[in-house]
């Protein structure tokens, strides 16, 4: 046997295990499971026609080629993206260490204490530096940051009066190109009318609900927005600024002119810039509009024993729970990257920004005083970093990449160059001679820094900023690094044990696949170089469409989304531009079943589409005779139906064909939700089952790391008719001669997180891949049949098998007194991470072990199960103190002196023989919710702060 296969490594169950695992559950072959769980008529013929699988070290050297293949130019485009220095302990210790980029979303607060603390740390930070009272824990990046601004303030609109009714939104010329796109891939569907031009030319109307202004502007000029903002307020008309961050450090914040809404991106706090991305887009407003937020808020509560502790606050009320009244579909965020964010700020602390900010302004003085010299005049009057300088950029050009460096190329007579704190006198000498050799002047050599300050007073930064402890504690490596090391240890992972999360995925990411993203041939690459400076990039971005097409059957894919769900958004608006390319402009009907994830119906409303919610029977299964009547009464309007695919209830509907049939003949389009398509690849596909687009969620099928709640990348999949309309982007054009604008700001969205599954597809090859789906069905059908006689299978398909996930039903338990949550806070004290709770179906948990994990773990996941199942047996309505109730235990409460509940010690920490092999401890007892929302701390203020808040 050659060992040496990737599968070997990405498959948890041996062969002899599978073989035990097929005994139990009554099957002679994986081939007779499929059989009976994969209807026929949707089975693929053929295997995936796709390139003999790679090894490890064939894979990581084929990469490496490629990487070489990347020109790496000292870039100062600017526009949103700027070379960073990611600080070595931080790549280290959390970018390169799984025991970061492997945690999901801490919606299990007692085991994601770590993570919390570290996005509270940069939400703090993003409220220092923008003078704003509240911050979310990252948006997907700076363009649908804005985005999501605007639709905030649409949202919020009709609270004032006045602007009931007010559709116009002004966008200021001096936007970035991408931002603008993306503003009007948004504005557009909901009926937003868009305005833009000089913001000190504009006449505040009635009719305006808000503005956006960008700080500084896109080509480096920094404006004084205090009467901009005046005006507006005096009007109503609410203005969000995109502000770069660094840039606030020197520049007055905009929470001081009284904007309500700040975004941008967070990138240059340490993060590569990877072609685009993933970086965290940050947002942040008033306390005011705390209910109306996208993204995920971190806060501060208690746990029962009333000890600090932090949750993802308003959890209820993330956007896309509200399904079609939501405003934003936003789930999946840019964690990771926010993570490190907060984590250059708490290392390089107040003054190591400050020092950082006047650094790069310093350099931006000193190269318009060398320029100026050369006779070359900067246009900029007031500015942080980016210069505007006046200059035939034909002739500059070619000299220019001829000395590998980029600057953004503005027209004939302009450009702009944009510096950043990778830059020092040598870099500013490079600069400059581009220019005395383009123009033949004579030498001139810099060596030293002009201390001028090109900051008018009246917009200079004069309050204080990052004065928590935290910023100002961990200074040195050794500090840092037991830092990261104490949130670490707070956080359950991958690298401890399974997490079955349903829906999710959280499958092996692989160290072969994560490597690459280290190297700088990879990541110090601008979005927006020429083509012929990426070809690397190139090659791994048109390979790993080509690879996804075969995988859906599709004929073209857009890499662009950077969720799933603006995946969904991109799909739809899709489906919406082939309508109106028919001249079916009318048609806007979007069906969609009761058991839809909530970004379903979030997303449909975003494209300008009504959602018709259609039923689903006692079985699970779409009620197709309530769809067909659905689809025929809006047949003239039907635009599309969304599906997930198997369910979100865990089964292959056999009637999949005839679902999307019925859709065609009623005039609608077809998009597969693909968060499932784990359960899909090589065995069928979105094409075959009649789908005419589908997302997939890269962080999920194909093996890029959750980070806590991101990256994701969100690429959807096309049939041939909807090719012309895949997204655009105004700077380096993307997609089909029929583009819609701009989904996300880069071109290519997160195209650094894209190596990961370029790796996973490549290293697995067909067999890897359609194996690995084979033993994802397996290891759900194994856990199924060892819970029997404990927990019920809410559903199954026709023979009884469950597809890649199941649903357990846990509401009977309720006469015990027992709740769904208990049993996922019990599941930590055996050192599990609970399953998904309450989706699709309340009063249920949703476990999808997939294919990484071996029999071993899946046994000790069941016996903990089963154990649970007994605990519940001797539970009673009228007595909460037991043992699940009181879950977690942690290592404070059973090593007190004190103890007097009616287990013991060992009952509750240490159950099962397995256990103290492996100990998990959660670092807070069970956290109060309600607390924490009625009493709403967002950022680390120091402890009293908050306490003192108890009404
Ligand atoms: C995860 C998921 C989504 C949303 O994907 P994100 O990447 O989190 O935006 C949509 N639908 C289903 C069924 C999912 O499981």
């Amino acid at each position: 046997m050659n060992t040496n296969l990737f599968q070997l490594r990405h498959i948890g169950p041996r062969t002899n295990e599978q073989e035990t695992m097929l005994k139990t559950i009554s099957v002679d072959s994986l081939d007779q499971l499929i059989y009976e769980t994969i209807p026929d008529d949707i089975r693929l013929a053929s295997k995936l026609n796709l390139a003999p699988a790679m090894s490890e070290y064939e894979y990581l050297n084929h990469i490496n080629e490629l990487a070489a293949k990347n020109n790496v130019f000292k870039s100062y485009i600017g526009l949103g993206y700027h070379e960073a220095i990611v600080p070595s302990v931080i790549q280290r210790n959390i970018l390169e260490n799984p025991g970061w980029y492997t945690a999901y979303t801490p919606y299990q607060a007692e085991i994601a204490q770590g993570r919390l603390e570290a996005l509270l740390n940069y939400q703090t930070m993003v409220c220092d530096l923008t003078g704003m009272e509240l911050a979310n824990a990252s948006l997907l990046d700076e363009g649908t940051a804005a985005a999501e601004a605007m639709a905030l303030l649409f949202d919020v609109r009709e609270r004032a009066k006045k602007k009931a009714g007010a559709n116009k939104f002004f966008i200021s010329e001096e936007i970035l190109p991408q931002t603008l796109s993306v503003l009007q891939t948004r504005a557009i569907p909901i009926g937003i009318e868009l305005v833009i031009g000089d913001h000190t030319k504009f006449n505040f109307e009635d009719d305006f609900f808000g503005a956006i202004l960008q700080y500084p502007g896109k080509h480096g000029q920094v404006y004084n927005y205090a009467d901009f903002v005046t005006a507006a307020n005096e009007k109503d008309i609410k203005v969000a600024v995109a502000a770069d961050i660094l840039s606030l450090a020197k520049l007055k914040a905009p929470g001081e002119f009284g904007v309500d809404v700040v975004v941008g991106t967070t990138q240059r706090f340490g993060i590569p810039l990877g072609y685009g991305g993933p970086h965290a887009g940050y947002f942040a407003t008033k306390d005011e509009y705390k209910r109306s937020i996208p993204g995920r808020i971190i806060g501060v509560t208690k746990d029962v024993d009333g000890g600090r502790a932090l949750r993802m606050a308003l959890q209820t009320r993330e956007q896309h729970i509200k399904r079609e009244r939501a405003t934003s579909n936003i789930c999946t965020a840019q964690v990771l990257l926010a993570v490190m964010a907060g984590m250059y700020a708490v290392y390089h602390g107040k003054d190591g920004i400050e020092f950082i900010a006047n650094k790069v302004h310093t350099t931006a003085t000193t190269l318009a005083a060398s320029l100026n010299r050369l006779g070359f005049k900067n246009k900029n009057t007031s500015y942080f970093d980016t210069l505007l300088i006046e200059v035939e950029a034909d002739i500059l050009r070619p000299v220019a990449e001829n000395n590998k460096i980029n600057f953004n190329y503005i027209d004939k007579n302009h450009v702009s160059i944009s510096l950043n704190e990778t830059v020092g006198l040598g870099e500013i000498n490079d600069i400059v001679d581009c220019f005395e050799q383009a123009f033949n002047i004579k030498d001139i050599i810099v060596t030293e820094f002009v201390t001028e300050d090109a900051i008018p007073s009246a917009i200079k930064r004069n309050t204080s900023f990052l004065d928590n402890d935290v910023f100002n504690t961990y200074q040195s490596e050794t500090d840092m690094m037991r830092y990261i090391k104490k949130l670490e240890r707070k956080d359950l992972a991958l690298n401890h044990s399974m997490i079955s999360l349903g829906s999710c995925t959280m499958k092996l990411n692989a160290a072969s696949e994560m490597l690459p993203l280290s190297n700088p041939q990879w990541g110090n690459i601008h979005p927006f170089v020429p083509l012929n400076q990426a070809e690397g990039y190139q090659a791994v971005l048109k390979n790993l469409e080509h690879q996804l097409n075969v995988v859906t059957g599709f004929a073209a894919t857009s890499l662009q989304p950077n969720s799933g769900a603006q995946g969904e958004f991109a799909g739809l608006m899709v489906i919406r531009a082939y309508h109106q390319a028919n001249g079916d402009n009318h048609r806007n009907i979007c069906l969609i079943p009761a058991s839809a994830h909530g970004t379903n119906p979030a997303s449909a409303v975003m494209a300008g589409m009504k959602v018709v919610v259609t039923k689903t029977d006692e079985k699970g299964n779409i009620d197709v005779a309530d769809l067909r009547e659905k689809a025929e009464k809006h047949k003239d309007n039907l635009a599309a139906l969304m599906v997930t695919y198997p369910s979100t209830h865990g089964v292959y509907e056999k009637a999949i064909k005839e679902v999307t049939k019925i859709i065609h003949d009623n005039g609608g389009q077809v998009y597969m939700d693909g968060a499932n398509m784990n359960a899909q690849v090589g065995l069928t596909n979105p094409a075959t089952i009649g789908a005419d687009v589908c997302h997939l969620n890269l962080h999920k099928t194909f093996a890029i790391p959750h980070g806590g709640g991101g990256p994701g990348v969100g690429p959807i999949c096309v049939a041939p008719q909807l090719v012309p309309f895949l997204p655009t982007n105004p700077v380096v054009a993307t997609g089909g001669e029929n583009a819609i604008t701009a989904i996300s700001a880069a071109p290519w969205g997160s195209a650094l997180a894209c190596l990961i599954s370029y790796g996973y597809i490549t290293m697995l090859g067909a067999d890897g891949l359609t194996n690995s789906t084979k033993n994802a069905i397996l290891n759900a059908n194994y856990i199924k049949e060892r819970l029997q006689g404990h927990f019920s299978t809410l559903y199954t398909g026709e023979m009884g098998r469950a597809a890649h996930e199941m649903i357990l039903d846990c509401r009977a338990f309720k006469e015990k007194g027992i709740e769904v949550v208990d049993i996922a806070k019990r599941l930590m004290d055996y050192g599990f991470h609970a399953p998904t709770v309450s989706f699709p179906v309340a009063g249920t948990i949703m476990v999808e072990p997939t294919e990484s994990e071996s029999l071993a773990e899946l046994d000790r996941f069941c016996d903990a199960l089963i154990s649970i199942r007994k605990e519940i047996d001797t539970a009673t309505k009228d007595d909460t103190n037991n043992v699940l109730k009181n879950a977690p235990h942690t290592q404070e409460m059973l090593t007190s002196d004190v103890w007097n509940l009616p287990y013991t010690r060992k009952q509750a920490a240490f159950p099962l023989s397995y256990i103290a092999d492996n100990k998990f401890w959660p670092s807070v007892r069970r956290v109060d919710d309600a607390y924490g929302d009625r009493n709403l701390i967002c950022s680390c203020n120091p402890i009293e702060d908050y306490m003192e808040t108890e009404a």
